[in-house]
């Protein structure tokens, strides 16, 4: 389900770290950012070392309104980290942009960091027992604290230290003056790639934001590996036996559709999921529409393996965008229509399939299911790539607290009937996997079937907890 629905899950952050001999690395994180927009949206920043001093700017806002020529100018050096950033609460948006900035006596360190850590309370009584002093609330910075306080022994001895202690899901970048590291932790849950540009290394969420600053793929991070790039060059470690689980939303809907992960381009394993669905699925129709942008490659898989033609239903507008202008009471009564606007044309009198990535709250797509019976369709059977959503996220997704994740609580017939359909089918967790393509993969399915790879505690997987609240980075 696109982001512009409102009710979907959000992805917490994208992040890329750079080292760009003879180039101003600021300027190419700002790029490669750029293309990791769609990971976050409410905040950006980016850290760099000329090799002396790291330096910083971030604000609220989208990456394009964050930086200018003026800001990338006051930014020299040719290593970078950048972050952009979801978060769910307004007054401690700014507070909590990222990357975040330690001083420390062993050096400045700036930190990126995408996910969410589990025992962060835990750590920083620990360490503030051990007399760190922290600067914020963040979650990152107790990763960041654990990792200066190590790094004395080398960074690989630093990392590893992380990974012994910090438990839960985080891809970073960390910038130190003259060292640069990514890493993933033992579960892989986020992911984080290497790429090689010009004379130098990038890492990065997703292999988009290589393209336009002229990178090329190395290797993926595998769970608890780390890449270090310093005078040396790059080398790639290990900091803990890991066993990946990657976080499976990831191919369904949060990265974007030109990145490739496990190897595999994630249009192409979108397009699968569409034809398993359909196989799964199947149904007597005139026409597959996609919910745009995001439902466009399964609702082509779909149609490929059904013989239903494909047709665009409704047009998204190509300008709305988050905003700080909240819209007034009667504009959010609106709802979608705002957003999406029907092709009669396409729909008159049509038995259709309308194809999309998840239901969450069901809100949404019970908009554009009556949207689609007002705009003349016949039949509407809403086909979903995701498995039902019943269990909450603790890994870095503002996906709802459990009270209001609808699958939690009504059988598929309810829920059908409850969006106003005239069927309703969801990708099984074995067609979602077998989909991906990557035999010997291992991923995160703790949203569709509540067993979490990272232990997170009892009372926050069955009780009411909000986790749009707890979501940190
Ligand atoms: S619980 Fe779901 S959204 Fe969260 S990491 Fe696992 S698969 Fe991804």
């Amino acid at each position: 389900m696109d982001w512009l629905k409102g009710e979907s899950p959000k992805e917490e952050c994208g992040v890329i770290g750079l080292h760009t001999p003879g180039v101003e690395a600021a300027r190419t994180a700002f790029f490669g950012l750029f293309a990791l927009q769609h990971r976050g949206q409410e905040s950006a920043g980016i850290a760099v070392s000329d090799g002396t001093v790291v330096r910083m700017h971030k604000d609220m806002g989208l990456v394009s309104q964050v930086f200018n020529e003026s800001t990338l100018t006051e930014l020299p050096g040719e290593m970078a980290i950048g972050h952009t950033r979801y978060s769910t609460t307004g007054a401690s948006v700014l507070r909590n942009a990222q990357p975040i900035f330690c001083q420390s006596l062993v050096g400045e360190i700036a930190v990126a960091h995408n996910g969410n850590l589990i025992n962060a309370d835990e750590l920083r009584a620990e360490l503030e027992a051990e007399g760190e002093v922290f600067d914020s609330t963040s979650d990152s910075e107790v990763l960041a604290r654990i990792l200066v306080r190590n790094i004395g022994k080398g960074p690989e001895h630093a990392v590893a230290e992380v990974m012994r202690r910090v438990k839960g899901a985080y891809s970073c970048t960390v910038l130190m003056p003259n060292l640069l590291i990514g890493f993933r932790d033992p579960a892989g849950i986020r992911p984080l790639v290497v790429g090689k540009v010009g004379n130098g290394y990038v890492m990065a969420s997703e292999t988009c934001a290589f393209g336009p600053i002229g990178a090329t793929t190395l290797q993926e991070l595998a769970a608890g590996e780390m890449a270090i790039v310093d005078d040396k060059g790059l080398r790639i470690a290990c900091g803990a036996q890991g066993t990946s689980h990657m976080c499976m939303f990831e191919f369904i809907y949060f990265a974007r559709p030109d990145s490739h992960m496990h190897g595999e381009l994630l249009y192409s394993v979108r397009e699968r999921m569409g034809a398993a669905l359909s196989r799964e699925h199947p149904v007597e129709a005139d026409v597959v529409i996609p919910v745009p942008d995001s439902g466009v490659p399964a609702a082509l898989g779909y149609s490929k393996e059904s013989g239903i033609p494909y047709r665009e239903g409704m047009m998204k507008s190509r300008y709305i965008h988050r905003t700080f202008i909240a819209p007034d009471p009667r504009m959010r009564e609106m709802g979608v229509r705002m957003k999406l606007t029907p092709l009669r044309e396409h729909l008159e009198g049509k038995r259709v399939v309308l194809v999309d990535d998840s239901i969450v709250r069901g809100t949404t797509t019970r908009q554009i299911v009556k949207l689609l019976f007002e705009s003349g369709a016949r039949e509407v059977h809403v086909r979903i790539t995701a498995p039902p959503i019943k269990h909450p996220c603790f890994y870095g997704i503002d996906m709802a607290s459990k009270g209001e994740l609808i699958s939690a609580h009504l059988s598929i017939e309810e829920l059908s009937a409850h969006v106003g359909a005239t069927s309703l089918g969801f990708l099984s967790i074995p067609g979602a996997v077998a989909s991906v393509g990557a035999a010997d993969a291992g991923f995160c399915l703790a949203c569709f079937n509540g067993e979490y790879p990272i232990s997170v505690p009892e009372s926050a997987k069955t009780g009411s907890t909000d986790v749009g609240q707890m979501a940190v980075s």
